[in-house]
């Protein structure tokens, strides 16, 4: 059953005022930008398959991507290379490792596992085709942007900060052309991954990027196609094993939705054939996700029902 316009107003005002009670984490400060963002910005929005919006606080403060990129740079490598290529070369299941580790790869002989943590999109976007950098990003930003159903750009102080910090993952960009399992020049595809981590979204953009997937691939917004119905189930499976990086596993277990963070204070859960709920706080968990973000995610989903496992009482 669709929950009604009613049922989501009310679960969003709860989730945002019992989220205001949520303490604890910190900005992430590996990259600089990052840590200036002001830590007490929260906003939620819920957009449904109808693209009816609901919000409460900073929803149209656009903060940075960052690892949600990771999951638009899926759905467009598997739109050009199909789901089993994608299993194949990168993988579908939790490293159990946190999200920059170095040692999933050492494990598991160079193959990243998930293309939601840093190695395995650092493999997807070596699998986006281009003549050089440009072409490549141009593909990209493009995903994103129909994801949300408007443009999106790069913010330029943002990529500069990452830039010129992200030599851990150039390690990785080598470390996964040493095992075969970067698709194109590493560098290179340490740069796209870079830039695709760059722009800014807000949380109402983000809900309207996951009701896109709740939709089975088509923009409530501009309601134009963005990924095939087919490809739908993968991305959301690969979110479920791991969107939220080592939680993943107890989100399942207490929430019940495919979900993805980003260090930026995103994340998004969606809800298939209903929704999406989107919600940005910068402080995060030691795991790397938001800590408002998670509780308010979950708070609304648990108010409307939306846990996939859940089976009626008959
Ligand atoms: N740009 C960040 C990195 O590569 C993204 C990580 C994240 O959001 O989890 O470390």
């Amino acid at each position: 059953m669709h929950p009604s316009a009613e049922a989501i107003e009310a679960s969003v005002a709860a989730a945002y005022s019992a989220g205001l009670q949520q303490q604890g984490g910190a900005n992430a400060d590996y990259i600089p930008y990052l840590a200036k963002v002001p830590s007490q910005l929260f906003g939620i929005a819920v957009m449904t398959v109808d693209s009816a919006l609901f919000t409460a606080g900073d929803s149209g403060f656009a903060f940075a991507i960052e690892s949600i990129s990771k999951l638009f740079t899926l759905a467009l490598v598997t739109e050009l290379i199909g789901p089993r290529a994608v299993r194949d070369k990168i993988g579908a299941s939790a490293t159990g490792l946190p999200f920059n580790s170095v040692m999933a790869l050492e494990l598991y002989k160079g193959k990243p596992l998930s293309p939601l943590v840093n190695a395995g999109a650092i493999a997807t976007a070596s699998l986006v085709p281009g003549a050089d950098a440009n072409a490549c990003w141009a593909q990209i930003l493009d995903v994103q942007s129909r994801f949300v159903g408007h443009p999106l750009a790069l913010c330029d102080e943002l990529n500069e900060s990452e830039q010129s910090t992200n030599s851990h993952n150039r390690a990785i960009g080598w470390l996964l052309q040493s095992a075969g399992t970067c698709y194109s020049d590493p560098m290179r595809s340490v740069d796209i991954y870079t830039r695709q981590c760059s722009t800014l979204i807000t949380s109402a953009d983000l809900a309207a990027a996951g009701a896109t997937l709740a939709t089975g691939g088509v923009n409530p917004l501009s309601r134009q196609r963005v990924v095939g119905a087919a490809n739908v189930p993968h991305l959301l499976a690969e979110m479920t094993m791991e969107g939220l990086y080592t939680s993943s596993g107890d989100w399942a277990y207490e929430v019940g939705l495919p979900a993805k963070s980003g260090v930026g204070g995103g994340v998004l859960a969606v809800a298939p054939g209903k929704l999406a709920i989107a919600a940005f706080a910068p402080p995060l968990d030691d795991a790397g996700n938001s800590v408002r973000g998670q509780f308010a995610v979950a708070h609304i989903a648990k108010a409307l029902g939306l846990n996939l496992y859940a089976v009626p009482e008959s």
